[in-house]
């Protein structure tokens, strides 16, 4: 068994347990293994050991390795949680089921179009979470708390995107219980059911805070090189 089976058992034990403590349902809380940078030899165990869910960085190296993945494995969802420049639009609307890193207007825009077009084709359309920027730093993506809830309200009824939940990554200095606790709260007042909040070192605290998505790299697949 490679080490990133017996990690992701180890999670997943992790995950039921944070789970049960919250007295939340069993099946309340999805993992989405972090595959990126990994190549597919890293990847290809965990799905045989029914691993369904994960999340990549970059549309190139996704681009790389799920066409061929998905082929041995139909039902794998792939999402998207890095930073999406609006000219890569096109490429994430054909190859993820999830963006999560919908965060400006103008990236909101390229991507209604792309939408429009992948649905006239009778394309998959991907689902989408609006990431928020919950420590206002500068140099990470992310709509402004305050500039949530009308942002929200945009893409869906200006751009016509399936806005399904939101994303945050907590500021790397502090502790995060706050922004969990931020982006929950928002969730819930604009009608939204995904949460995705929490990564290896902090995901047993999003769940006891509402996540519903927890992403997790290193954990499983190890150290990135
Ligand atoms: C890399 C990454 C993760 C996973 O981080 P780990 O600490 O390896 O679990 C989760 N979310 C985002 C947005 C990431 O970029």
């Amino acid at each position: 068994m490679s080490d990133a089976v017996t990690r992701l058992a180890e999670v997943r034990s992790a995950i039921a347990a944070a789970t049960a403590e919250a007295k939340r349902p069993a099946d309340a809380v999805t993992l989405v293994a972090v595959s990126k940078t990994f190549p597919i030899e890293a990847i290809q165990p965990v799905l045989a050991a029914g691993q369904r869910v994960f999340g990549e960085n970059y549309v190139q190296d996704a681009k790389g390795k799920w066409p061929d993945l998905r082929q041995r494995y139909p039902d794998a969802e792939v999402h998207m949680i890095g930073p999406l420049q609006s000219n890569k639009a096109k490429e994430a609307v054909a190859l993820f089921d999830v963006i999560e890193t919908l965060d400006r207007p103008s990236l909101a825009k390229e991507l209604a179009k792309e939408v429009a077009k992948a649905r006239a084709a009778g394309a998959r359309i991907p689902r989408f979470l609006v990431q928020v920027n919950t420590g206002a730093e500068p140099q990470k993506g992310g709509v402004l708390p305050g500039e949530a809830d009308a942002f929200i309200r945009a893409c869906r009824e200006e751009h016509g995107l399936a806005v399904e939940g939101l994303m945050c990554i907590p500021p790397a200095d502090e502790p995060p219980a706050p922004h969990f606790a931020l982006l929950t709260t928002m969730a819930r007042r604009n009608g939204l059911a995904v949460i995705s909040m929490g990564m290896s070192a902090d995901y047993p605290v999003a769940i006891a805070m509402g996540a519903t998505h927890v992403r997790v790299g290193s954990a499983i697949f190890g150290a990135r090189g």
